[in-house]
């Protein structure tokens, strides 16, 4: 019988890769080792579970372990670590269930995922002080808001995770601080969004402090309040009390650091298998490696590009789900690249909606060797005297020489969704006048006659005219 293709990481692209596989070749041996309890969970549901909005965590799994097992007939090996790759010998080492064992496999795909960044930060070990990437993290932050009743948090990191967990904590009544380093938060949506997503948050009663690089995390007073500089109380317990930046020390009775994901690629890397500059594997269009047999997918390896071609680290579900999906394909048999991104995002921010595709701002499109000429327009989402409705902020960007559309952002209360067009275009390989000619659905309820991604358009081709 021939040799298994054999699965590392349980969640998005790993699971998508082993239902297709299955489902193409169902005679195929198909074993899934996946080192946590979970498969086949949304993490990007978290937030919404310390929000509240979802009740269970296991309303976050799509497909159950029994389901790959009994319906799927997937070799599923949950709470089974593979600790090292072999490709001379094409076997894995696995910890399960107390015991050390060899497998062999016919194809590898490693989809290990990424981690948290945990920057080494003073007091980054605090109780109080907590990541958010795995459905344990998310339940770890519900209990210890549950039983200490916070009432100041700090968030630290302006991305799409730190914005999601303001929203979560506010509406838990806890009184949010952000901490952002650089100027603005949301940095890949470029200046528009993140101009409009600050003045939300203050609506929000979000305390943002840009431009501030926090130093670490102190602990909590004998009287209960932040342990400062020359206090005399001891900290209480190990419990954290408040985020230092610089000689300042703010209150905070729970901290979230969202700073960002480093690619899990400790495997790979003992196994000799190649990373590409961004530090994420390095694979080629059908999601190979350098090393004979392997495959990699998802948020541990590089994606390419749609707009520049360059490799690229996208650690988003899709290109995640995608690229397992067409490797399950490929590895039966039908080569089937695994796509190239644009980078398309979509953040709630409370009352907002964020999104952006391809290349937002003028200046990282010039260093990608484009002429950028760029437009960012507001539009209402419906017409004028349709009831509903609100302000659309469009940013688009093209290519002055060919007019090829490079990127754009939405941001607004309904329909950031709108990003898709654009992110369409980029796929498209569309002009601007293209993208201005395109047939786009048109209602009162739903958009003006012309939809502010047309709008944004039109006047970005009299610029470029
Ligand atoms: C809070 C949060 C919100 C998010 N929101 C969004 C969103 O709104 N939209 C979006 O597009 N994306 C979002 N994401 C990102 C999205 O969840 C990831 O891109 C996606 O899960 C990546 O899937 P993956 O299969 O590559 O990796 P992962 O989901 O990280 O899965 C990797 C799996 O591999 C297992 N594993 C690792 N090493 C080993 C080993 N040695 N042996 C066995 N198993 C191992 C891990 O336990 C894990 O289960 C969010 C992520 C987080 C954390």
């Amino acid at each position: 019988m021939d040799e298994p293709f054999v699965i590392v990481g349980g969640d998005a692209a790993g699971m998508s890769a082993a239902s297709k596989a299955k489902r193409e070749d169902p005679e195929l041996e198909v074993i899934v080792l996946e080192r946590g309890e979970w498969v086949s969970y949304a993490a990007c549901g978290t937030p919404y579970y310390v929000k509240g909005e979802i009740e269970e965590l296991s309303e976050l799994v799509a497909v159950t372990p029994l389901e790959f097992r009994e319906e799927r007939d997937v070799d599923l090996r949950t709470q089974h670590e593979v600790v090292d790759v072999d490709p001379d010998s094409s076997t894995v080492t696995v910890l399960g269930e107390g015991e050390r064992y060899e497998l062999s496999y016919g194809t590898l795909l490693l989809s290990t995922g990424a981690r948290a960044v945990e920057p080494p930060f003073e007091g980054m070990d605090r109780e109080g002080v907590f990541t958010i990437h795995s459905l344990p993290e998310a339940d770890a932050i519900d209990v210890f808001v549950a039983d200490t009743a916070p009432e100041t948090a700090a968030i630290v990191g302006g991305g799409y995770v730190g914005i999601e967990m303001a929203e979560a904590l506010s509406a838990r009544g806890i009184d949010v601080h952000l901490f952002e380093m650089l100027p603005h938060v949301l940095d890949p949506f470029g200046e528009a969004v993140a101009e409009a997503v600050e003045a939300h948050l203050a609506e929000q009663d979000v305390t943002l402090h840009l431009d501030t690089a926090v130093d670490g995390f102190v602990g909590r007073a004998a009287d209960g309040g932040a342990q400062t500089d020359g206090a005399e109380e001891p900290a209480t317990d190990g419990t954290v009390g408040g985020v230092r930046v610089a000689e300042e020390v703010y209150p905070a009775d729970v901290a979230i650091v969202g700073v960002g994901v480093d690619p899990a690629t400790e495997l790979a890397e003992d196994a000799g298998i190649e990373l590409g500059p961004t530090g994420a594997i390095a694979t080629d269009q059908y999601g190979r490696t350098n090393v004979e047999d392997v495959f990699a997918a998802g948020d541990v390896a590089e994606a390419t590009h749609v707009v520049t071609g360059e490799p690229v680290h996208v650690p988003l579900a899709l290109t995640a789900n995608r690229a397992g999906r067409a490797i399950g394909q490929t590895v039966t048999g039908d080569p089937t690249p695994v796509g190239e991104t644009a980078g398309t995002a979509i953040v709630k921010a409370f009352d907002l909606g964020a999104a952006r595709t391809g290349i937002v701002d003028e200046e990282r499109a010039r260093e990608a060797g484009f002429d950028p000429v760029s437009v960012t327009i507001s539009a209402p989402s419906r017409p004028h005297y349709y009831p509903g409705g609100s302000k659309l902020t469009v940013t688009l960007l093209a290519n002055a020489e060919s007019g090829a559309v490079l990127g754009g952002s939405v941001v607004g209360e309904e329909g950031a969704k709108r990003i898709d067009t654009i992110a369409t275009a980029l796929q498209g390989g569309l002009t601007v006048a293209d993208l201005q000619g395109t047939d786009l659905a048109y209602a009162p309820p739903f958009s003006p006659v012309w939809d502010p991604v047309l709008t944004a358009a039109k006047v970005l081709e009299g610029k470029l005219a």
